[in-house]
């Protein structure tokens, strides 16, 4: 088996440096091997996601990604630009399905801006297809229009579009996971006001004649977005495209009171898969040791179990995060009167502790 570690930019490499010893502190047999992208990238080799890295991710079972990004690349053209190295590793890997799990836990539930009834013991599912959609669709660009309200003016334009197999296939892993879970399923759409929307919901619930186990309810996003803040437990896995997944996952990631402990996965039809933390390179806690390493550390627990059939080590991982979070030590974005205070390496630390089953202090 082999990982491709991609740390990054900004927090990047201090978050993943963390993971990489948790995994080999779990004593398996896997190659590592590690190699830059993003912005890290683009200064030493002048492109974000060199042939180098991308031969290297298309080889391996699975890419351990930390973050990419900093402001100092905004005025750089766009495929020069940080963040186009994600989106070259989803195509180029065809990673269609995006899993952000948004679990609350027991001791983080006062991190919440919502009252804790709301949140505690909540555990939902995005499934975000990654591929298609607005992100990706043909054409695009700036023109000068020729109709609409204002012939004439410079406008710019972009096309929401899904085929059928788009949505079946991550219709079915919606399906499939669901069933691993408490087999409920939210499609999210806009199906009102957009015919690519009603399309995917008319094909998501042609798949869902073969998951007669599985319940399927349909919801029009600006209510999911409503009800989960509302009542968020009332979600189990929610199945939607690009766009609206990528805001619908941030809003349920920030249910749970920190980016900083929430991974996510992005899977490609052979089980390869690119796990990364759901928050971005934050440039403004760079270089300090302050960040908060879970989410990676439990996002290579989601490698174990997805694409390299780990599933005990995932275990041992997740019930370590556990562990250290119930002996109270916090990085400063969980931190809480009466926890106490500790910087990335110390918390990577407390996790391998709990892992080898040494006393965690804190
Ligand atoms: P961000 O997620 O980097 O940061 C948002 C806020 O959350 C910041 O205040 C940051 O300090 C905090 N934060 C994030 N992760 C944290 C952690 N592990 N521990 C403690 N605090 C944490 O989002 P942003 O500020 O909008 O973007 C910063 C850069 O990251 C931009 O260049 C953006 O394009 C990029 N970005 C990259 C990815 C990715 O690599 N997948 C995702 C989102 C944003």
């Amino acid at each position: 088996m082999k990982i491709a570690v991609l740390p990054g930019d900004g927090i990047g490499t201090e978050i993943v440096a963390e993971a990489v010893r948790v995994l080999d502190a779990l004593e398996l047999k896997f190659e590592m091997e590690t190699a830059l992208v993003g912005g890290a990238a683009y200064e030493a080799h002048g492109h974000p996601l060199p042939e180098s890295t991308l031969k290297l991710a298309k080889e391996a079972d699975a890419v351990l990604f930390g973050a990419v990004g900093d402001w100092k690349y905004d005025k750089l053209d766009r495929p020069l630009r940080p963040e186009q190295a994600i989106l070259g590793l989803r195509k180029n890997l065809g990673l269609f399905a995006n899993f952000r799990p948004a679990i609350c836990y027991e001791q983080l539930v006062g991190a919440s801006s919502l009252k804790p009834e709301l949140i505690a013991g909540l555990d939902i599912l995005i499934i975000r297809e990654l591929t298609g959609d607005i992100y990706f669709g043909q054409p695009r660009g700036k023109r000068v229009a020729t109709d609409g309200h204002f012939p004439g003016a410079e406008e710019a334009f972009d096309t929401m579009r899904y085929s059928r197999p788009e949505i079946e296939r991550i219709a079915r892993v919606a399906f499939e996971a669901a069933r691993k879970r408490s087999k409920r399923v939210t499609s999210v759409d806009k199906a009102n006001v957009l015919e690519t929307f009603q399309f995917w919901k008319d094909v998501v619930t042609e798949v869902h004649k073969d998951y007669p186990d599985v319940e399927l309810d349909h919801m029009y996003v600006d209510n999911a977005a409503m009800q989960l803040v509302k009542a968020p437990k009332k979600f189990d896995v929610v199945v939607t495209g690009n766009m609206f997944g990528d805001i619908l996952s941030d809003e349920a990631a920030m249910l749970t009171g920190s980016i900083g402990m929430l991974p996510s996965a992005s899977l490609n039809s052979n089980k390869q898969g690119l796990y990364e933390p759901s928050h971005g390179s934050a440039p403004d806690i760079a270089g300090q040791g302050v960040a908060n390493p879970l989410a990676t550390i439990l996002s290579a627990a989601m490698m174990l179990r997805f694409s390299l059939d780990q599933a005990e080590a995932a275990d041992r991982i997740e019930s370590a995060v556990k562990a250290v979070l119930a002996s109270g030590l916090r990085t400063a974005d969980i931190w809480s009167e009466g926890t106490t205070k500790v910087g990335t390496r110390e918390m990577g630390d407390a996790v391998v502790a709990a892992i080898t089953k040494k006393t965690i202090t804190g």
